[in-house]
């Protein structure tokens, strides 16, 4: 009976680390194999084995195998970092060069404020049409989202998040304020605020949505040709000012986007 519950257990855990990571999921039956040949009693050997052959393909071998399919991982500097470095460790920071290249671009456009672009999801390293979820369209190596720009009560850039993930904190709109939100709720799509159960946890409470920051960073990216759509949810479209028709709403289909900021080649 134990031996008959473990085979589906084993497929759900392959099954859940391939949708989480890419490469998790080949990585533990290669550690699995391992474990059978490696005589060493220890109750820990498979977690240290998967662990181990884990971050070493991640770290060593999986930066060297995406240029094969176009795609390389997110060049930090200074002002570009994952806004939480789990990001990279389940290797959901791969992008295409002429990403970087915008990135890289907007992160000149900034020069001289405090501004600093912190990413979130972006790509898996290998396959197009391989969708990291939860973002279907994360799924060719153009995508990647970035965390919103906060100040404190004082108006000082912060670069600090609001929430563990990044994602989840929504700036709602205002009474006065066109309410996307409801309006896609209304028609049925009940998935469209599904953002807010992605936070793991709300912290720096005391920030507040900078809109002068966040008008910059958008506008320092819409400064580069390559950027092709950005979403934002449209009230803050019109709170910022922005008017650029590269900005659109992106369907009720998605969810919604004033948690972060939806940017594409
Ligand atoms: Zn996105």
């Amino acid at each position: 009976m134990r031996k008959f519950l473990k085979i589906p257990s084993n497929i759900l855990l392959f099954v859940f680390l391939t949708l989480l990571t890419q490469i998790g999921g080949i990585v533990y039956l290669v550690s699995m194999q391992i474990n059978k040949r490696w005589k060493w009693n220890n109750k820990f050997k498979p977690t240290i084995t998967f662990f181990t052959l884990y971050l070493g393909t991640t770290l060593l071998i999986i930066p060297l195998l995406a240029p094969i399919f176009g795609r390389e991982k997110v060049k930090h500097t200074s002002k570009i970092s994952p806004a939480n470095y789990m990001t990279v460790l389940l290797n959901r920071n791969y992008i295409r060069p002429e990403l970087n290249a915008l990135l890289n671009q907007a992160e000149q456009e900034l020069k001289g404020t405090d501004i600093e672009i912190h990413y979130l999801d972006a790509n898996f390293p290998f396959i197009n049409s391989c969708p990291l979820l939860p973002h279907l369209s994360h799924n060719d190596g153009k995508k990647i989202d970035l965390s919103l720009i906060y100040e404190t009560e004082n108006g000082e850039i912060s670069n600090m998040q609001k929430s563990i993930s990044g994602y989840g904190i929504c700036e709602d709109p205002s009474p006065n304020e066109y309410n996307q939100i409801t309006a896609c709720l209304k028609k049925g799509y009940f998935q469209y605020n599904y953002s807010q159960y992605l936070t793991f946890g709300s912290i720096n409470d005391d920030l507040i949505f900078s809109s002068k920051g966040n008008k910059k960073l958008i506008e320092s990216l819409l400064m580069s040709p390559k950027l092709g759509k950005l979403f934002i949810e449209p009230h803050l479209k019109t709170r910022l000012n922005l008017t650029n028709d590269r900005i659109r709403f992106h369907g009720c289909q998605a969810v919604r986007h004033d948690n972060h900021i939806h940017v594409q080649l």
